[in-house]
């Protein structure tokens, strides 16, 4: 078995179930496909991605990560209500969709949308997982060096990585 351990700039696949304070599953790996990311890109919640350091494949670890280290505490500002016209008419507008606003500072965030009534569309700009703390149970199963196009991008490719169409 490879010792190659988990650092900056590496692409790593793990299997995972995310719970939460109560044991409830909110998330997992599904089936055979693991998760894939690069290490050190912000492409998974920063808690997790530091306990993964030096790991190496084949490792288990349990992780409890604060909201701080996960998706943020909840904002309580960050309600919005959005006519549905102000959106594209193609746009999908279903609950737990999300979407990017940019904000009048320029910034690009993301919006996800939490409730549908009539023409008003109630937007949140927290995760939903924003304020929860995540109890992550993990498998590292690869470890790999990024090829050259996966660092120019931030993301991994393949199976279980990044798609482009
Ligand atoms: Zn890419």
């Amino acid at each position: 078995m490879s010792e190659t351990t988990i650092a900056q700039n590496m692409v790593v696949s793990f299997h995972y179930t995310l719970k939460n304070d109560g044991g409830e599953v909110l998330d997992e790996s599904s089936g055979d496909e693991p998760m894939m990311y690069l290490h050190g890109h912000d492409n998974i919640v920063p808690g997790l991605e530091r306990k993964l350091t030096g790991r190496k494949v084949g490792d288990k670890l349990e992780v409890v990560v604060d909201p701080a280290d996960g998706y943020g505490e909840r904002d309580p500002r960050g309600k919005q209500e959005i006519p549905r016209a102000a959106f594209p008419d193609d746009a999908p507008i279903e609950v737990g969709i999300s979407f990017v606003i940019q904000t009048p500072d320029g910034d690009v965030v993301p919006m996800w949308i939490v409730g549908i009534d009539g023409d008003r569309v109630s937007c949140d700009l927290n995760h939903p997982l924003a304020g929860e703390r995540l109890h992550f149970a993990v498998e590292v199963m690869a470890v790999r060096d990024a090829t050259s196009e996966e660092l120019e991008h931030g993301h991994p490719h393949g199976p279980g990585g990044h798609h482009h169409h």
